[in-house]
């Protein structure tokens, strides 16, 4: 099993999983939460490795055909970016219909969900995993998905603005073509599970037999097409006070990393290069000496799309390593539109 609870953010880290990656485990395995996962998403997201790379650095090591599994699952990746670049913020409203109208779901993600007492072993593993590490295994981020929307009748939009947030590989693109994807709002069905599903591949402080999820296939439609007031527990939610507490989000980074406003005069008469926080791979080879290195953080960005202290850290630390200048303002102070 590999550890999920570290994810250094040098290109060191991100080689040393790139080089770690088995495509024939990866295929037997990948659905399994102990399954072997590269843990790559991180890097990809901040573009500390971009596809190209992976894909080069795997079939360096392996035979790897273009129908493999793993090449596959690149695949996905590159594919939603794909959507986001033609649809655009259309991809942030349901591209279809869902399940129910769009106003049986709530606007909110209930408290239990957000601190782990939902009392349901599987989500609340899931919340408690995802605000431990950042990272979630792809099953666990297709239940906890699914649970919200099909089970609690939360709008996928709300839901995926949350986990975005906590994720350290949050990608607007993967994350709500994802969520639309369970919801049935970008794919022709819903995605449901069943306690039977996370039994066969989660651990065992994962399983949830007895649970509301303990049904058939058929209950669970039912019930995920049965309008409620949204939001509310279609089962019981125990009453116990929760020992967790969200991490909050944030929309500037953290006060001690002392990222300076836009200064023109610093950089005047010098070749600039930018680097933002999806760009964290090398400096080109060919970047003249005197050029200076700039980090910049949008701050209209992220007043939109907050994140955690974790990923702040993440991506501050890698760009002080590239970038002698940081700073952070709103996209009209870089003279962006
Ligand atoms: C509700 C939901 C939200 C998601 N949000 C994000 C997100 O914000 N950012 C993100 O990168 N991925 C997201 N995914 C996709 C997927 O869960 C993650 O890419 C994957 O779990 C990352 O872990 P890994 O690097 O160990 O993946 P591996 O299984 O080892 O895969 C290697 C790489 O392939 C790509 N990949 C694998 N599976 C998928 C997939 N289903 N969709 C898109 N790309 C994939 C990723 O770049 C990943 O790093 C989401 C999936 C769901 C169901």
């Amino acid at each position: 099993m590999m550890l999920l609870d570290t994810f250094p953010p040098t290109r060191e880290a991100a080689l040393s999983r790139l080089s770690a990656v088995r495509p024939s485990d990866y295929a037997r395995s990948r659905n399994a939460i102990e399954g072997a996962v590269t843990g790559l998403s991180p890097y990809i997201t901040h573009g500390l490795l971009s596809l190209p790379e992976v894909l080069a650095g795997v079939s360096s090591r392996h035979s790897l055909d273009v129908q493999h599994k793993f090449v596959f699952e690149l695949g996905w990746r590159e594919y939603f970016r794909h959507v986001w670049a033609f649809r655009g913020e259309e991809i942030f409203e349901s591209l279809r219909e869902g399940m129910l109208p769009e106003a049986c779901y709530a606007n909110t993600v209930p408290a239990d969900i957000r601190q782990a007492a939902t009392g349901v072993p599987v989500i609340d593993m899931a919340v408690r995993t995802l605000y431990a590490t950042g990272y979630l295994h792809n099953h666990a981020r297709m239940w906890l998905a699914s649970y919200v929307m099909h089970v609690r009748k939360v709008h996928w939009r709300v839901a995926a603005d949350w986990l975005y947030g906590h994720l350290l590989d949050g990608d607007l693109a993967s994350n709500h073509l994802s969520w639309q994807w369970v919801a049935g709002t970008g794919s022709s069905k819903p995605y449901l599970f069943n306690a039977d599903n996370v039994a066969r591949y989660a651990p065992a402080a994962w399983l949830s037999p007895g649970s509301v999820i303990d049904q058939s296939y058929e209950a669970l439609d039912r019930l995920a097409r049965q309008p409620v007031r949204g939001g509310r527990a279609q089962h019981e939610v125990p009453s116990v006070s929760p020992d967790l507490v969200e991490p909050p989000l944030f929309t500037g980074p953290p006060s001690d990393l002392a990222w300076a406003l836009p200064d023109p005069a610093a950089v005047a008469d010098r070749e600039v290069w930018l680097v933002h926080p999806w760009n964290l791979g090398e400096l080109p080879a060919s970047l003249h000496p005197d050029t200076v290195v700039v980090g910049i953080f949008l701050s209209d960005f992220h007043r939109r799309w907050p994140w955690s202290e974790r990923r702040w850290r993440f991506v501050a630390s890698r760009m002080a390593e590239l970038a002698t200048l940081r700073w952070h303002g709103d996209s009209s102070s870089f003279g962006m539109r």
